[in-house]
């Protein structure tokens, strides 16, 4: 597999993703924090704040749910996107929220600041091409049944168009185990950042699918190289519209930002 634009050949063409003033893939560990779904309001801003408060640099919320289930939550849509947008006004949080047709590109890139593309998008290739003349940068999460060619493939077609502002994040991949929602995979993190000259981010929420794993995958990640984290928070995980079980509270996210603050150090980095 050919990667010309996402290859990383020397340190200089290492790629510092900058979201309104919060760069991605410098020392500074970053932390994304915010439910699975936006709700409401209320739901949103009271987790904004908290996650503020305790140290977050970005928000997620997801308006365009990918649902294994057609009759499951399918967010909120522009209402969620509007939600987002005026958290980041109270708050000051940037926004990082989903895009799964590329007919929505325009609608999304109105409220977000960083868009993503969920695992069962990362090679949908239109998504993708069009994604590469936004000038807005784009998480692209790994498929989880994605090889890491296949990743740094779809990151390439975003290159490609002439966006290089992509962040990698490891969400996970499908094994034979069924214990975990999906399998961590800690070493894709440093091999994919030896590989590739794009910032690498993981999310420890997907990749188990079990709030009480969320804080030893995120230290894992962290210890293993990762730039950042991606994580579910919210106020009240039993009543989530989606990925309740793996949500962490905000007492639970204090914690897990302790955790992280002490491995990004021993590592050399800072939260
Ligand atoms: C999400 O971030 O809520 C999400 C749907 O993630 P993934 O695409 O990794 O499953
Ligand atoms: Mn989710």
């Amino acid at each position: 597999m050919t990667y010309r634009l996402v290859a990383r050949k020397s340190e200089g063409d290492d790629v510092v993703v900058d979201v309104n003033g919060v760069e991605v893939g410098g020392s500074r560990v970053v932390v994304i924090a915010g439910p699975c779904s936006v709700e409401s309001l209320e739901q949103v801003l009271d987790v904004a704040k908290e996650v503020r408060r305790l140290g977050a640099h970005m928000l997620r919320g997801g308006a365009f749910k990918p649902r294994t289930s057609p009759y499951s939550f399918q967010g909120l849509g522009e209402e969620g996107l509007k939600i987002l947008a005026l958290a980041r006004e109270e708050v000051g949080l940037p926004i990082v929220t989903e895009v799964m047709d590329p007919r929505d590109i325009p609608l999304v890139s109105k409220y977000a600041d960083v868009l993503q593309v969920g695992a069962r998008n990362m090679q949908n290739f239109t998504l993708l091409k069009e994604l590469g003349r936004v000038d807005k940068p784009v998480l692209l999460k790994r498929g989880f049944s994605a090889s890491i060619d296949e990743w740094l493939g779809a990151a390439e077609y975003v290159a490609v168009g002439g966006n290089k502002k992509i962040i990698l994040c490891e969400r996970g991949i499908r094994t034979f185990e069924t214990h975990t929602r999906f399998t961590l995979s800690v070493t894709s993190i440093p091999y994919v950042k030896k590989l590739s000259c794009l910032p690498v981010i993981a999310d420890p929420s997907h990749a188990t699918g079990k709030s009480d794993l969320v804080i030893p995958a995120s230290r894992a990640s962290i210890a293993a190289g990762a730039d950042g984290l991606m994580v579910e928070v919210h106020p009240n995980p039993p009543q989530a519209l989606s990925d309740g079980s793996q949500s962490i509270t905000v007492d639970e996210f204090s914690k897990l930002m302790v955790e992280v603050r002490r491995i990004a150090e021993a590592v050399g980095r800072y939260l």
